[in-house]
């Protein structure tokens, strides 16, 4: 039996194979957990459907979260459906492509920034409102997905990196405003991996390169790795965690210093 067994999860992020949802709702499969799923348009729906059957998922709905109409259908769909749930994984990221290159001061408008914080920070606490008399009962778990450029500058990452780091400040703000009613919210800060979102930064390929070479595990991490780690921290083997940020990026937050060999 998996360490998810009888975990109700709602897994939002799913788009492709590569997605780090993706490797999440593996592990979680894997570990015996119930999958319901979202699509955030039509044109992704076949394509998530399709992986729902993978995962054997009964509850496959839309969302764009940007609408906080279709957040509350979702979670009156999934009460409706399971009566409470145990897990939700925000897999959330977006800000406009324009934001997301070249030098920070000149790339960076209201709009783009407005736009970056409600869909990669906002709406895990707009999640959070729903979820939360659903897991009242029986206590619960909210991850989110961050990045290092939230605490320290990384090239054309730009706007994204302060939507991380309010993201990042919402794990411990929620954390704390949940953890009376036992649910726990903690965020994975993921190595650069290669995804359609990551497709959006500029010279994505030369910082999956420069990550590879100053890691300490000398390789990126794949979401395989992510999902582990996120499955984990959402089962309860991880119950005294909560307001953490986990690095799962094989170290590379923990250096300093371009290996000088190669300098
Ligand atoms: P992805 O493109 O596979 O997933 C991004 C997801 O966000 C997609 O499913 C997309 O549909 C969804 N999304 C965007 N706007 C939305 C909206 N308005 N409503 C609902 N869904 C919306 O890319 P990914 O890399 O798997 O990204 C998942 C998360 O991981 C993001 O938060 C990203 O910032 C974070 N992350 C990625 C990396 C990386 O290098 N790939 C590293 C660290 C953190």
């Amino acid at each position: 039996m998996g360490f998810l067994a009888g975990k109700k999860v709602l897994i939002i992020g799913v788009a492709s194979k590569l997605s780090i949802a993706t490797g999440i709702a593996d592990a979680m499969h894997r570990e015996g957990a119930e999958i319901a799923l979202t699509y955030q348009t039509e044109k992704l729906k076949k394509r998530v459907v399709d992986f729902g059957k993978k995962w054997n998922s009964q509850l496959i709905l839309p969302l764009d979260v940007s609408d906080d109409a279709q957040i509350e259908a979702v979670f009156e769909e999934i009460s409706k459906q399971w009566g409470s749930i145990d897990i939700v994984v925000h897999s959330v990221g977006y800000a406009p492509a324009h934001e997301l290159e070249g030098d920070y001061v000149d790339a960076t408008t209201r709009e783009g920034f407005a736009i970056a914080h409600d869909i990669s920070a906002y709406s895990f606490v707009a999640l959070a409102k729903y979820a939360r008399p659903l897991m009242k009962e029986k206590g619960g778990s909210l991850l989110t997905l961050t990045y290092l450029g939230a605490q320290q500058v990384v090239p054309n990452y730009n706007v994204m990196g302060l939507a991380k780091a309010s993201l990042e400040a919402n794990v411990r703000y929620m954390a704390n405003s949940l953890g009376a009613d036992g649910i726990r919210v903690n965020a994975i800060s993921a190595g650069p991996i290669r995804t359609l979102a990551a497709s959006g930064v500029k010279n994505f390929r030369k910082m999956l390169n420069e990550t590879a070479k100053q890691a300490p595990l000398k390789r990126n991490v794949t979401i395989e790795e992510v999902g582990n780690a996120a499955a984990f921290m959402c089962s309860d083997l991880a119950s005294g965690i909560s307001g953490e940020i986990l690095f799962v990026d094989g170290g590379f937050n923990t250096t300093a210093m371009h290996p000088l060999d190669d300098a």
